[in-house]
């Protein structure tokens, strides 16, 4: 199944490819400072893939904090947190955010608070390689 997301104003978004049904998604309730503030959810697929896209080249932005491994992808001109993105040696991985999903499914399965907080840098970039989707686009 394919889904579609998008910032508000449309400049930036995503298609996210999986088989798991919305039910069987893993949606997280990240609890750092900038998810929270964003109220944000992320959700991905180890079997699934990520494509981010850029209807208008130069307003994807790049945001990088805390440990600094991923870039989490905002719209320059909305504001709007779409997803985050990390390149490591295996590859480049994704999340998006449920929230920015067009037609969020009815059914997505509830989401569970996390705290990622006691992770080294190691730990971290891991984590994503095994949990995180497969990135097959990404714009500049
Ligand atoms: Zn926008």
């Amino acid at each position: 199944m394919e889904y579609t997301g998008s910032c508000h104003c449309g400049a930036i978004g995503f298609t996210y490819r999986t088989s798991l049904a919305p039910g069987e998604w893993s949606v997280r309730a990240c609890q750092c400072s900038f998810c929270r503030a964003h109220d944000a959810l992320s959700t991905s697929d180890p079997d699934g893939e990520i494509d981010f896209t850029a209807e208008v080249p130069g307003l994807l932005q790049r945001y990088r904090f805390g440990l600094g491994t991923a870039d989490f992808l905002i719209c320059q001109r909305c504001g709007v947190y779409v997803g985050a993105a990390i390149k490591s040696d295996c590859g480049t991985f994704g999340i998006i955010n449920t929230h920015a999903l067009s037609d969020a499914p009815a059914n997505l399965a509830a989401a569970a608070p996390i705290s990622y907080d006691a992770e080294n840098s190691e730990g971290r970039v891991s984590r994503r390689g095994q949990r995180w989707t497969p990135v097959q686009q990404l714009p500049d």
